[in-house]
């Protein structure tokens, strides 16, 4: 045997992203039904940070070669960097981690120390890095520190550049802090930065979302993710619901348009229904998720892809501090798998690979679901050729009853 029938007969590790779930925030937002809890004890978070060493242990594996790092949250910038540069270490030392892996933290905007002063009245002998988000001083610090340790990508919630908007779902910062905060990360060197922005906010107009378009769009971020305001019941605003007028769906129609032909016009390529991105700047994590690739989620609550199985971790902080993380496991079936890779697929401008889908399914694209992709075709909301089928801006502002349409379920 040669060494090239060698090379070739050696199959290349399967890419593996990681999912890093870090629970607190300092306050919790009115919209927020995510896994998170207020946190103003650093012991609380440290034990929580041991916990999660023990689970990345517990699963470590070097079959996989990890290609992205993602802390979700809550808010990640809570745990101050050397706590975060222990998980990478502790990561590293149990998967095999690519050289150029992508390592992204979501952070809120640091709050400037007046506010500190003014609105925080912690008297539990925090230092200053537990008093507000990330660094409340401003020296950067803080992000020069994410830099060294390999954090190369940060997700800053942002949501609204006006700040009644801001204070009307529940967010601590002001448009000011969000600027402030990103200038700092950009001079300490990230040269990779998302923020979020938020559309359907009570009290929005059309107009005072072109502003926070504007102003946000001038920040020059590479990536910007949007999201329409969801009323999940439990939360503080489903409960005061109707004090505010919302946004009807014809006007959140309008603002979805109004958001995607700002992005257009401003450079970013519309890559995902949500996500927009300069050339080469999408997101690789989040990649995985539309395309069906393997991740494993650890810490509280957190979901992954695995192994061929869904399996999701204890939403129960006590379970997870003694160990027991995993809630369930369930064997995902081909049928299930079918309809993700076309419910996610379709949501990215790239689309489907009808080769793809063959190879994975072993079933013909054209045959299955051609005549109603040529029907939605016809009424302009689909692209396609031999080897890709896409939803293209129309089809993406209809996308849930398309998707219903061609996947025959009810929407
Ligand atoms: S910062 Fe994010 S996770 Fe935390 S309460 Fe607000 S929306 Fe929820």
């Amino acid at each position: 045997m040669t060494m090239i029938d060698i090379i070739k007969n050696q199959k290349a590790p399967r890419k593996l992203g990681l999912y890093i779930h870090i629970p607190f925030c300092r306050t919790k937002c009115l919209y927020c039904d995510f896994c998170s809890f207020v946190s103003r004890d650093s012991n609380e978070r440290e034990e929580y940070v041991r916990a999660l060493l023990r689970e990345i242990k517990s699963r470590g594996t070097k079959e996989y070669l990890v290609d992205t790092i993602y802390f979700g949250g809550g808010t990640p910038s809570l745990l101050n960097a050397e706590q975060i540069g222990r998980i990478l270490a502790c990561v590293r030392e149990n998967f095999v981690v690519c050289e150029d892996v992508e390592v992204t933290l979501e952070c809120n905007p640091m709050i400037s120390k007046r506010d500190v002063e003014d609105a925080v009245p912690y008297g539990d002998g925090l230092d200053s890095r537990d008093v507000g988000d990330a660094d409340p001083y401003g020296d950067g610090d803080y992000f020069v520190e994410l830099r060294k340790i390999g954090v190369n990508r940060l997700s800053i919630g942002i949501q609204s550049a006006i700040d009644s908007e801001l204070k009307l779902i529940g967010r601590r910062h002001t448009f000011e802090d969000a600027k402030r905060t990103f200038s700092i990360a950009r001079e300490s060197g990230f040269d990779n930065i998302s923020v979020d922005l938020m559309f359907g906010i009570p009290s929005q107009t059309g107009d005072s979302l072109e502003i926070s378009l504007r102003r946000i769009i001038s920040l020059g971020a590479e990536h910007i993710s949007i999201y329409s305001l969801q009323l999940e019941e439990g939360t503080p605003i489903y409960r005061m619901r109707n004090r505010y007028s919302l946004a009807d769906d014809d006007t959140l129609a309008d603002m979805y348009e109004a958001v995607v032909s700002s992005m257009k016009r401003a450079g970013y390529s519309h890559y995902e229904i949500s996500n927009f991105a300069k050339a080469g700047r999408e997101s690789r994590h989040n990649s995985k998720y539309w395309r069906l690739d393997e991740y494993l989620g650890l810490g509280l609550a957190a979901h992954s892809d695995f192994g061929g199985k869904r399996i999701e971790n204890t939403k129960d902080m006590g379970k997870y501090l003694l160990g027991e993380c995993v809630e369930n496991e369930l064997e995902i079936s081909q049928g299930e798998r079918e309809f993700e890779f076309l419910m996610l697929g379709l949501r990215t401008s790239r689309g489907i690979s009808k080769s793809e889908f063959f190879a994975r399914f072993g079933i013909d694209f054209d045959e299955k679901y051609g005549e109603k992709v040529k029907i939605c075709e016809k009424m302009g909301y689909f692209l396609q050729n031999d080897e890709f089928v896409a939803l293209n801006e129309r089809g993406f502002e209809v996308s849930n009853s398309i998707l219903a349409q061609i996947l025959d379920f009810d929407y």
